[in-house]
Protein backbone atom coordinates (compact mmCIF):
# COMPACT_ATOMS: atom_id res chain seq x y z
CA UNK A 1 0.00 0.00 0.00
CA UNK A 2 1.49 3.52 -0.74
CA UNK A 3 2.07 6.13 1.64
CA UNK A 4 -1.22 8.44 0.86
CA UNK A 5 -3.28 5.49 -0.61
CA UNK A 6 -6.87 5.64 1.73
CA UNK A 7 -8.74 2.72 3.06
CA UNK A 8 -12.65 1.61 3.80
CA UNK A 9 -12.94 2.11 7.24
CA UNK A 10 -14.45 -1.33 9.23
CA UNK A 11 -17.05 0.34 11.04
CA UNK A 12 -18.41 3.12 8.74
CA UNK A 13 -17.56 1.78 5.73
CA UNK A 14 -16.49 5.24 4.37
CA UNK A 15 -12.97 6.06 2.42
CA UNK A 16 -10.27 7.46 5.08
CA UNK A 17 -6.16 7.87 4.91
CA UNK A 18 -4.50 6.14 8.00
CA UNK A 19 -1.64 7.55 9.32
CA UNK A 20 1.38 6.78 7.77
CA UNK A 21 3.16 5.66 11.31
CA UNK A 22 0.01 2.95 11.50
CA UNK A 23 -0.83 2.07 8.20
CA UNK A 24 0.16 -1.40 8.52
CA UNK A 25 -2.39 -1.97 11.23
CA UNK A 26 -5.24 1.09 11.11
CA UNK A 27 -8.79 -0.19 10.08
CA UNK A 28 -10.96 2.41 11.83
CA UNK A 29 -10.82 6.37 10.53
CA UNK A 30 -10.63 8.70 13.45
CA UNK A 31 -14.45 9.48 14.01
CA UNK A 32 -15.32 8.91 18.01
CA UNK A 33 -17.78 6.41 17.12
CA UNK A 34 -15.61 4.43 14.92
CA UNK A 35 -12.07 4.97 17.51
CA UNK A 36 -14.80 2.89 20.25
CA UNK A 37 -15.53 0.19 17.88
CA UNK A 38 -12.54 0.09 17.53
CA UNK A 39 -11.28 0.00 20.94
CA UNK A 40 -14.01 -2.67 21.60
CA UNK A 41 -13.25 -4.74 19.05
CA UNK A 42 -9.40 -4.40 19.95
CA UNK A 43 -10.11 -5.15 23.35
CA UNK A 44 -12.39 -8.60 22.33
CA UNK A 45 -9.77 -9.53 20.27
CA UNK A 46 -7.12 -8.97 23.26
CA UNK A 47 -9.72 -10.95 25.66
CA UNK A 48 -9.98 -13.41 23.66
CA UNK A 49 -6.58 -15.11 23.91
CA UNK A 50 -6.81 -17.84 26.67
CA UNK A 51 -3.68 -15.96 28.65
CA UNK A 52 -5.85 -12.97 28.95
CA UNK A 53 -8.49 -14.42 30.10
CA UNK A 54 -7.39 -14.38 33.66
CA UNK A 55 -5.61 -10.97 33.75
CA UNK A 56 -6.09 -9.20 36.78
CA UNK A 57 -8.58 -11.58 38.37
CA UNK A 58 -9.07 -14.51 40.69
CA UNK A 59 -8.86 -13.77 44.48
CA UNK A 60 -4.96 -13.10 44.63
CA UNK A 61 -6.06 -9.97 42.85
CA UNK A 62 -8.76 -9.36 45.21
CA UNK A 63 -6.96 -10.07 48.29
CA UNK A 64 -4.58 -7.34 46.72
CA UNK A 65 -7.45 -4.35 45.93
CA UNK A 66 -9.34 -5.09 49.64
CA UNK A 67 -6.12 -4.44 50.94
CA UNK A 68 -5.21 -1.29 49.00
CA UNK A 69 -9.02 0.29 49.25
CA UNK A 70 -8.18 -0.03 53.41
CA UNK A 71 -5.05 2.23 52.79
CA UNK A 72 -6.82 4.36 50.85
CA UNK A 73 -10.61 4.85 52.69
CA UNK A 74 -12.54 7.52 50.65
CA UNK A 75 -10.53 7.31 47.74
CA UNK A 76 -13.30 6.62 45.65
CA UNK A 77 -15.50 9.39 47.02
CA UNK A 78 -13.20 11.67 47.11
CA UNK A 79 -14.41 15.39 44.80
CA UNK A 80 -11.41 16.88 42.87
CA UNK A 81 -11.71 20.99 42.43
CA UNK A 82 -11.52 21.73 38.96
CA UNK A 83 -8.84 24.60 38.54
CA UNK A 84 -10.03 27.17 36.48
CA UNK A 85 -8.07 26.18 33.38
CA UNK A 86 -6.18 29.60 31.37
CA UNK A 87 -7.16 31.64 34.69
CA UNK A 88 -4.07 33.69 36.18
CA UNK A 89 -4.36 33.82 40.05
CA UNK A 90 -4.31 37.69 40.74
CA UNK A 91 -2.97 38.69 44.02
CA UNK A 92 -3.00 41.87 45.60
CA UNK A 93 0.87 43.12 46.18
CA UNK A 94 1.75 46.34 47.75
CA UNK A 95 3.63 48.87 46.04
CA UNK A 96 7.26 48.90 46.78
CA UNK A 97 8.91 51.67 49.04
CA UNK A 98 6.90 55.27 49.79
CA UNK A 99 10.13 57.16 49.40
CA UNK A 100 10.11 55.59 45.27
CA UNK A 101 6.95 56.63 44.92
CA UNK A 102 7.41 60.33 45.86
CA UNK A 103 10.69 60.33 43.72
CA UNK A 104 8.02 59.73 40.55
CA UNK A 105 5.37 61.35 41.59
CA UNK A 106 8.03 64.42 41.69
CA UNK A 107 9.33 63.96 38.14
CA UNK A 108 7.45 66.66 35.78
CA UNK A 109 8.04 63.69 32.87
CA UNK A 110 6.56 61.05 34.98
CA UNK A 111 3.12 60.14 35.75
CA UNK A 112 1.71 60.06 39.07
CA UNK A 113 0.33 57.36 41.04
CA UNK A 114 -2.53 58.53 43.32
CA UNK A 115 -4.31 56.63 45.90
CA UNK A 116 -2.74 52.93 44.01
CA UNK A 117 -2.48 50.52 47.48
CA UNK A 118 -2.36 47.65 45.26
CA UNK A 119 -2.38 45.83 42.01
CA UNK A 120 -5.64 44.86 41.68
CA UNK A 121 -7.16 48.16 42.37
CA UNK A 122 -4.93 49.64 40.20
CA UNK A 123 -6.24 46.88 37.34
CA UNK A 124 -10.01 47.48 38.45
CA UNK A 125 -10.01 51.30 37.47
CA UNK A 126 -11.25 52.58 34.26
CA UNK A 127 -8.31 52.87 31.52
CA UNK A 128 -6.65 55.76 31.94
CA UNK A 129 -8.62 56.40 35.37
CA UNK A 130 -5.22 55.55 37.80
CA UNK A 131 -2.75 57.83 35.88
CA UNK A 132 -3.10 61.82 36.49
CA UNK A 133 -0.76 64.48 35.12
ZN1 LIG B 1 -15.14 5.12 10.39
Amino acid sequence: MGRGERRKCKCCRKLFRPDPRNRHHQYYCSAPSCRTASKAASQARWLAQPENRDYFRGPVHVARVQAWRLRHPGYWHKRRDVDPALQDVLTAQPIGSADKTADIASSALQETLVGATCCSDWLNRPFGGTVTR
